[in-house]
C-alpha cells in the first residue's frame, strides 16, 4: 500500500518544475511585478559592480578561509534545519530577514565586499540545490535579491564609518559601524519584503504587515549572533561551530512557540479556534464565579451566507469572513476571547460585562458588520449582516456549556425574528 506523506515539505518537494510561461510570478499585480523585477535587476547589477570593483582584495588566503568557514557553517545549518525551516515558512509569520542571515551579516563585517556578495549568492545557491526537485517560487529569488542588496548596503555603510571594520578593532567607531550596518541590513530587507507583500495583496493594511515584537526580537538575536560569528572567526575560529548550536536552539524554541500559536489559531481568520476559545473562556468563567462578576457569551452567525458564496464565489466568501474577524478584533478589547466556531459562526467571551453592556457591544458589532461589503464579479457589491445570540452569567447559565446552549437558542430566535439583530434567551437557563 502506498503511504502518502502529510509533511508539507515532502509534498512540495515532489512538485514538478514549471516552464517560464507557467510561473506564478506572472499572476502577481503589476505594481508588485515591477518591484520584484526591479529589485532583482538592482541585485544583479550591484553584485557585478562590487565584485569587479574589489576583486583584488578577495584573492587572499585569510579572506578565502573566512568565506569558506562561513559557507561550510551555512551549508551545515541549511542541511540540519531544512525541515524546521520549511515548517517555519509553512506556519507563516512576518519573516523579514530569516535566521540564515547570521552568516550573511557575519560576512558583511569581516569579508571583503566581493566575498560578502559571493557568500549570499552561495547561501542561496545551496538552498536552491536543496530545493532542486521543486518549483522555484519567485519569492525565493526575490528574497535572495533583497538579502544581496541589504548585504551590500550594510557593507558600504559599515566601511564608510569604520574603514578597518573587517578587523573589528575595539572602539566606539567599530561599535557605531556594526550598529548602523545592522540597522541598514534589517531596514533594507524589511522594507523590500513588506513592500512586495503589500503590493501583492489588495486586502492587507501596512500596519498589519509590520513585524510583531517577538519577530523583531528574533531578528535582533540573529544579527547579534552574526556579530559573534564575525568576532570568533577573527580571534577563536575553532569556536565558530558553537554559533551553529546556539542558532539551532534559537530556531527550535521559536518553532515551538509558532506551533503553539498555530495550534490555537483558526488559519482562515487568524482568530482563536474553538478548542483554544473553550479553554480561555472556561478560565474566564471560573474567574467570574470566584469574583462574583458577570460575563457574557455571544454566538454570531452570518445571515444568508450561502447566498454570498453563490453570488460572489467561495473565495470572496472567505475574504468576507476574514473582514468580519478583523472587525470583531477591532470592536473587542484585546483580552476578550474571540474565535471562529466553525463555518461562518463566531463566538465571543466577554469578561466583566452584564446583559446591558454586553448587549451594547453586540449591537456595535452588528453595525460594523453592516458596514462591510463583499465585492463580487463585475463590480457587484453585496452587503453583509449577521445575527447574535447572547447569554449572560449568572442569569442564563452556570457552566460554559449551558451558556453556549442558551446563546444558541437565542441565535435561533434572532434568525426567526428576521435576522440582523441581537437576542437574549427567552427564559433564564
Ligand atoms: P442563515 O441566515 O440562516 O444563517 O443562512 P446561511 O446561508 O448563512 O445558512 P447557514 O448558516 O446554515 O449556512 C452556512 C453557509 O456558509 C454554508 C456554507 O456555504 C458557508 N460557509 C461555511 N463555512 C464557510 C467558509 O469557510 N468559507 C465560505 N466561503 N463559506 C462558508
Ligand atoms: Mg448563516
Ligand atoms: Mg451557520
Amino acid at each position: 500500500m502506498a503511504v502518502r506523506s502529510l509533511d508539507p515539505a515532502d509534498r512540495l518537494a515532489r512538485r514538478p518544475l514549471r516552464t517560464a510561461r507557467g510561473w506564478r510570478l506572472w499572476t502577481v499585480p503589476p505594481g508588485a511585478l515591477a518591484l520584484i523585477l526591479g529589485v532583482e535587476m538592482v541585485a544583479v547589477t550591484v553584485t557585478a559592480v562590487s565584485v569587479s570593483a574589489s576583486f583584488g582584495d578577495c584573492l587572499t588566503v585569510p579572506a578565502t578561509a573566512k568565506l569558506m568557514a562561513l559557507l561550510l557553517l551555512s551549508i551545515a545549518y541549511s542541511e540540519i534545519t531544512y525541515r524546521m525551516q520549511r515548517m517555519r515558512l509553512y506556519l507563516g509569520g512576518a519573516v523579514m530577514i530569516g535566521l540564515h542571515s547570521v552568516w550573511a551579516f557575519a560576512g558583511v563585517l569581516i569579508l571583503p565586499i566581493c566575498y560578502s556578495a559571493a557568500l549570499v549568492c552561495g547561501l542561496f545557491l545551496v538552498a536552491a540545490m536543496r530545493r532542486r526537485q521543486q518549483a522555484f517560487g519567485y519569492r525565493f529569488t526575490y528574497t535572495g535579491a533583497t538579502v544581496v542588496i541589504a548585504t551590500l548596503a550594510a557593507k558600504v555603510v559599515a566601511t564608510a564609518i569604520q574603514p578597518r571594520v573587517a578587523e573589528l578593532p575595539p572602539g566606539a567607531l567599530t561599535a557605531a559601524a556594526i550598529t548602523t550596518a545592522a540597522v541598514v541590513f534589517f531596514m533594507v530587507n524589511a522594507t523590500l519584503v513588506i513592500a512586495a507583500v503589500y503590493l501583492s495583496s489588495d486586502s492587507r493594511s501596512l500596519t498589519e504587515l509590520l513585524p510583531a515584537k517577538e519577530e523583531l526580537g528574533l531578528e535582533a538575536a540573529t544579527l547579534v549572533l552574526g556579530v559573534m560569528t564575525a568576532q570568533l572567526s577573527l580571534r577563536l575560529a575553532w569556536l565558530m561551530p558553537t554559533v551553529l548550536l546556539l542558532l539551532l536552539l534559537l530556531q527550535r524554541s521559536s518553532l515551538v512557540s509558532q506551533l503553539e500559536i498555530a495550534a490555537a489559531t483558526d488559519s482562515k481568520t487568524g482568530l482563536l479556534n474553538a478548542a483554544a476559545w473553550q479553554e480561555l473562556s472556561q478560565r474566564g468563567l471560573l474567574h467570574a464565579q470566584r469574583e462574583g462578576a458577570p460575563c457574557a457569551v455571544l454566538l454570531m452567525d452570518m445571515d444568508h451566507f450561502k447566498r454570498v458564496n453563490d453570488t460572489a464565489g467561495h473565495l470572496a466568501g472567505d475574504a468576507a469572513l476574514k473582514a468580519v474577524a478583523d472587525a470583531l478584533k477591532r470592536e473587542l478589547r484585546g483580552y476578550d476571547a474571540v474565535a471562529r466556531f466553525g463555518g461562518e459562526e463566531f463566538v465571543m467571551f466577554l469578561d466583566d460585562l452584564g446583559a446591558e453592556e454586553a448587549g451594547k457591544v453586540a449591537e456595535r458589532i452588528l453595525s460594523r458588520v453592516r458596514g462591510l461589503a463583499v465585492s463580487g464579479a463585475a463590480g457587484m457589491r453585496l452587503s453583509l449582516t449577521a445575527s447574535i445570540g447572547m447569554a449572560v452569567y449568572p442569569q442564563h447559565g452556570q457552566t460554559l456549556t449551558e451558556l453556549l446552549e442558551q446563546a444558541d437558542s437565542a441565535l435561533y430566535s434572532a434568525k426567526r425574528a428576521g435576522r440582523d439583530q441581537v437576542r437574549l434567551p427567552h427564559r433564564p437557563g
